[in-house]
């Protein structure tokens, strides 16, 4: 779609003149008619024109682009954008893949730590068993001991101590025989739940090597995509003014995508603001324009580009 809709306006202008010139001397009521028709588009003709020159100046005022007349296709500035939205959605979607991983790898060691302390659980209580049956095997020995004295015994009040002592000595044990069972199903307990943790470690270290899988195929395929469409920026990129270049580069490298936008009915899609009267004109003679707001580079919207040709 060619940006020149004025072009052979001068030229072709002469016709209507003559036309115009000859219908009008012949006083016929239908060549009055003619005659307002043609004057209307030469109206309308001289209204863009004069559109057209007043940008201009004021382009030239304020040294835009060298103050030269520049014209940027729509059509190139929208697939611009669309290319830079579309290569920052797949780089986005490569730089979540990592994340993803990153994740799985977070729980997988979170999984290995807790079946560790599970483990540690287990050799703790273990030890404590080991050591009350020690202290069993401990106090069964005193009773002995007391019980070989009783045979040995003097007197009355002595005998009577030792039995005490052994009725005391055997209370202690069996205490101590409770607490050793006690701890015993406290160790079956903790090794199921180390059994569990085991499970829950194997699932997610399964987890982690399938999200890993995923992830590099689908890296491969989004890498493939952006080389593509990286070509396609290249040649879209080639079809801008050399003097334009700079400044489109710089708001792209600034704000990616975001650094263009749309205006639609005379707002900017970027932030919404809405746009001069002179702005909207220099659209419509696609002249690369500012948002005065927000920095973007705005292009027409695609319905009113159609329109207006
Ligand atoms: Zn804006």
């Amino acid at each position: 779609m060619g940006r020149s809709p004025r072009g052979g306006r001068a030229g072709s202008r002469l016709i209507p003149r003559i036309v115009r010139y000859s219908l009008a001397v012949s006083g016929h009521p239908l060549a009055a008619k003619l005659f307002l028709c043609l004057m209307e588009n030469e109206i309308a003709a001289t209204i863009g024109e004069s559109l057209q020159q007043l940008s201009l100046s004021r382009q030239s005022e304020r040294g835009d682009i060298g103050g030269q007349l520049m014209a940027v296709s729509t059509t190139v500035l929208r697939e611009l954008h669309r290319l830079h939205s579309q290569l920052s959605d797949l780089r986005e979607r490569l730089g979540r893949g990592p994340r993803r991983v990153q994740a799985h790898d977070t729980n997988v060691a979170r999984q290995q730590a807790a079946l560790a302390s599970a483990r540690e659980n287990v050799q703790q209580t273990k030890k404590i068993v080991d050591s009350k049956q020690l202290d069993l095997g401990t106090g069964e020995n005193k009773i002995l001991d007391l019980k070989a004295k009783l045979n040995g015994c003097g007197s009355n009040k002595e005998y009577q101590m030792l039995l005490e002592q052994i009725a005391a000595s055997e209370m202690a044990n069996s205490v101590r025989a409770d607490e050793i069972l006690e701890a015993m199903e406290k160790v079956d307990q903790l090794e199921v739940s180390v059994a569990e943790q085991k499970a829950l470690l194997s699932t997610a270290e399964k987890e982690l090597a399938s999200c890993r899988d995923a992830v590099a195929a689908e890296a491969s395929v989004i890498e493939g995509d952006i080389g593509r469409l990286e070509g396609e920026l290249t040649a879209a990129d080639q079809e801008l003014p050399a003097d334009f270049k700079i400044d489109y580069r710089r708001v792209i490298q600034a704000k990616g995508a975001d650094g263009m936008a749309e205006a639609e009915d005379g707002v900017c899609q970027g932030c919404g603001y809405q746009i001069t009267l002179n702005m909207q004109t220099e659209l419509m003679l696609s002249k690369p324009i500012f948002c005065k707001a927000c920095g973007c580079l705005l292009y027409m919207a695609a319905a009113e580009s159609d329109v207006g040709g």
